[in-house]
């Protein structure tokens, strides 16, 4: 009778152990346990009795060299779904040249079933034959040969072509001459660089119509008519003696203030002074001195000076030297179309 009971409880054990591992595979427990175990009555259940495999399905899943199950096609002696392929199990059937891949294989534990994989092309082992350095006029040449399958490999890089200067002699003779192998060039061909060829304080201002067309008279400065009441980046073209664009006055309109900054081209430009005066209306502008000065780069509220007229007329006027070859520097050509619309905004 303690045998009996000693019986029923080993399969009980063992029928919860299977049920137990099934859960853990995620599989249905196989039948086939318990009635080993009731083959098995009157003998203590040992663990080889057992008609699972060494390698539990559930173990080997995480084991990075087995491969992925093929569970419609398993062995039929030896059923597991998942192959083992130990990572150290690898041999190598074919070693990998700088010519050509190789490859090894592996037979699984369980079953013997055999996988191979690719083992990558060696680099080359290069080594230099010749190297010729680029130089003003020659392409510069690397050859180079892989010691282990002789290999000849060829690149070029290119010229780097002459950097000329100005260079004085014991005579003090000027010569173009290249800084790095001393070609001289033809002094017919490469003219000495001109002398710069400074205006000296001349009237920088923003772009729109001239003082002359809209109040007559024979000031050229240009002002900009302008509706500061709409918020937004409003840019214009910053011109010098009326012939030269040389930077940008930009207008930041925002939550009803103003900010009025400009950046000029070159740095080679010298400001001496500048202005920022608004003007209500023409009749302001031709009294010359009926404008209200304000600073660049500071935030100003214009209504707090002309109310709720928000069409004002802006006058920059910068006076600065300049170089009128600075190539920086570009013609101006006048924008009737934009000057109309401007004029659009004068009352
Ligand atoms: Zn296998
Ligand atoms: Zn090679
Ligand atoms: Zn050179």
């Amino acid at each position: 009778m303690k045998f009996l009971l000693a019986c029923l409880l080993a399969v009980a054990l063992l029928f919860g152990a299977a049920r137990a591992a099934a859960e853990e595979s995620g599989a249905e427990a196989p039948v086939s346990v318990v009635d080993g175990a009731q083959d098995a009555e009157g003998t203590e259940p040992a663990a080889g009795d057992t008609a699972w495999p060494e390698n539990m399905p559930g173990e080997d899943a995480d084991d990075p060299g087995a491969e992925p199950a093929a569970p419609e096609d398993p062995e039929p002696d030896t059923p597991h779904e998942a192959h083992v392929f130990p990572e150290d199990g690898w041999t190598v059937r074919k070693e990998a040249t700088c010519l050509e891949a190789g490859e090894e294989f592996c037979v699984c534990a369980v079953c013997g079933e055999e996988i191979t994989r690719e083992i990558p092309k060696k680099d080359h082992v290069w080594k230099v034959l010749t190297l010729q350095e680029p130089t003003c006029t020659e392409p510069g040449v690397l050859v180079r040969v892989c010691a282990e399958c002789a290999l000849e490999d060829r690149q070029e890089t290119p010229a780097l072509g002459h950097i000329f200067d100005w260079v004085e002699d014991d005579r003090g003779h000027r010569e173009y001459q290249c800084v790095i192998c001393g070609l001289v060039e033809d002094m017919e061909e490469a003219e000495e660089a001109p002398p710069a060829n400074i205006l000296y304080n001349n009237t920088i201002t923003s772009f729109g119509p001239t003082t002359r067309e809209l109040i007559g008279g024979t000031v050229w400065n240009r002002v900009t008519p302008l509706d500061v009441s709409e918020a937004g980046v409003y840019t214009y073209p910053l011109i010098a003696s009326n012939r030269y664009t040389v930077g940008t006055a930009t207008v930041v309109v925002e939550d009803g203030w103003q900010t009025v900054s400009y950046q000029l081209n070159s740095d080679r430009i010298l400001v001496h002074s500048e202005s920022l005066v608004f003007y209500s209306d023409l009749d302001a502008l031709r009294a010359g001195t009926d404008g209200q000065a304000f600073d660049f780069d500071q935030p100003i509220r214009l209504t707090d000076t002309f109310g709720k007229d928000t069409r004002l007329i802006m006058g920059i006027t910068l006076k600065a030297d300049y170089d009128m070859d600075d190539p920086m520097i570009r013609w101006f050509s006048g924008d009737d179309e934009q000057i109309a619309l401007m004029n659009d905004l004068l009352d």
